[in-house]
């Protein structure tokens, strides 16, 4: 059996997988930093699943950086690696090495595997990918990378065995974090999160898309460190409307709440237009993710946005979250397509642990 293991800086989520079945899980939250270990040890008794039975662990890693760009067995080179891209996920990547570390100390032998969230993007051309800084600036690693692959990977493996990929694809990943992605014949050429998970859409936390030169107004007022926190812990939609759960927000009679929500949807719109227009245009569009496949008020307005498009949907089936939105004279195809990223970090294993065997 495989364990899934996605550690987040103050959560733990577990999951088991048996071929492509899930068949156990577990989750915890508010682990302070250092307490993984034992958290580990907790969620895996939580599970039910007895160490002896699992044959691997694979990890959600957020950050690859240019070099880890397909899952791949953790060797201690793989791990240099990783550590390498802390400076470029100093949010993230941390968390996710202590995650490694504690299978490790837990169940020593255990093979172990890392599926990394920028990996999918790794087709973007370069073009994309550039800020046009100084050389010197870029050969440090200061690009876009773009992050959520493994849901965009999971929503196309999905759509494909359906056989209904469309040739030009508009993604949405809608959650706490929230990102766009123009998918053109299965494969990534544009996104709208960047060097870190900030970039683009407003998000439940997050500032999204804003100038490096307010960037640095914040660092000088604040310093870099409290900077950072504004930017990626107390902005977004908290920061407009008091909240960072949509739910809320359409319940709020705070002004501010209508506000974040516009907020939110006019961005998207907005970052949707320029993921179009990399693909020359759009054949589909798909929703994922907390508020992609559960708010049928943002999705509508997003949709409605988009109307200049062709994008036309049916009202009905959106309100009932249905798998499919479009109407019949729409000319752009509509679905939903649940999260399903644990289960694509399985296969994406299982496929490279059956590679090792040959
Ligand atoms: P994460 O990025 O943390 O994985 P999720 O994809 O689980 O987040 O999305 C979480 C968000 O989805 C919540 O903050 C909330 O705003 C939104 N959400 C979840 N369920 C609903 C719902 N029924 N209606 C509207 N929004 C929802």
């Amino acid at each position: 059996m495989l364990l899934i293991v996605n550690a987040g800086s103050s959560s733990l989520k577990l999951k088991v997988f048996d071929g492509g079945d899930e068949v156990a899980g577990a989750q915890l939250s508010e682990i302070g930093a250092g307490g993984h270990a034992s958290a580990l040890a907790e969620g895996l008794a939580l599970t039910g699943v007895p160490v002896e039975r699992l044959s691997a662990a694979a990890h959600r890693v957020v950050h690859g950086g240019t070099e880890l760009t397909a899952t791949c067995r953790i060797t201690p080179n793989v791990l240099r690696r990783i550590a390498a891209c802390v400076p470029l996920a100093p949010l993230h990547n941390p968390a996710n090495l202590v995650g490694i570390q504690s299978v490790a100390a837990l169940v020593p032998d255990l093979p172990q595997y890392a599926c990394f969230d920028t990996a999918f993007h790794a087709t973007n051309p370069t073009v994309a990918t550039t800020y046009a800084l100084p050389q010197a600036e870029r050969d440090r690693g200061l690009r876009r990378y773009g992050f959520h692959g493994t849901s965009y990977a999971a929503l196309v493996r999905i759509l494909v065995a359906r056989g209904t990929l469309p040739q030009r694809l508009l993604a949405c990943h809608l959650g706490n974090g929230a990102s766009l992605c123009a998918i053109v014949n299965g494969r990534s050429v544009a996104t709208t999160m960047g060097y870190s998970p900030l970039d683009g859409l407003t998000m439940g936390t997050r500032a999204g898309g804003i100038d490096g030169n307010a960037v640095l107004r914040l660092a000088d007022l604040h310093g870099v460190a409290r900077a950072g926190e504004i930017l990626n812990r107390e902005s977004g939609l908290f920061a407009l409307g008091g909240s960072n759960d949509l739910r809320m927000l359409h319940r709020s009679v705070m002004p501010g709440a209508a506000f974040a929500l516009q907020h939110f949807t006019y961005w998207a719109v907005r970052h949707a237009g320029s993921m179009v227009a990399a693909m020359g245009g759009v054949d589909g569009i798909v929703f994922t993710g907390g508020i992609g496949e559960n708010d049928h008020a943002v999705r509508g307005d997003i949709l409605r946005g988009l109307g200049f498009l062709g994008v036309m949907m049916d009202e009905p089936a959106n309100w009932q979250n249905a798998s499919e939105l479009h109407d019949a004279a729409s000319r752009v195809a509509i679905w939903i397509v649940p999260a399903d990223e644990e289960r694509q970090i399985a296969l994406e294993t299982q496929a490279v642990i059956a590679g090792e065997g040959v």
